[in-house]
């Protein structure tokens, strides 16, 4: 059984960094309303597995589209088109086909991949920050 607890938790950091404004809102997928970062969450538009990880099928959503509206996904897919085109179903289609079989050794890959973009963000972010000062 693959332990997907690093990686999902340094995933979901990512996403709410990567989907953020520099005053710390993410637009959320579905219904485009800014979201606090510290409380949205991340939502995929396609449940596959081979798809858990692919940078445009996960994004962050508000907690009113996940909870009140069950994840919105009508509004997700408008989202979707919105932000990458029309494209993007048959790129996530293609994507899942030739996805190769995800290892442990590929989740704690990803899981540092993804604590090295996000401290990337985190720098960006803080010299954004202190050039404004
Ligand atoms: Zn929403």
């Amino acid at each position: 059984m693959l332990d997907f607890t690093e990686v999902d938790k340094n995933q979901a950091r990512y996403v709410r960094y990567r989907d953020s404004d520099n005053k710390k809102y993410c637009e959320c997928i579905s219904c485009g309303r800014p979201a606090k970062r510290e409380i949205c969450r991340i939502s995929w538009y396609n449940n596959s597995t081979k798809l858990r990880f692919h940078e445009k099928n996960t994004n962050a959503q508000c907690i009113s589209c996940v909870k009140t509206m069950n994840k919105n996904y009508r509004g997700h897919r408008f989202g979707m088109i919105e932000r990458y085109g029309e494209k993007i179903f048959d790129e996530l289609e293609l994507a899942a086909r030739i996805a190769p079989l995800i290892t442990q050794e590929t989740v704690d890959d990803l899981a540092l991949d993804y604590m090295d973009k996000l401290e990337i963000m985190l720098e960006n972010e803080k010299e954004m920050t202190e050039n404004v000062k």
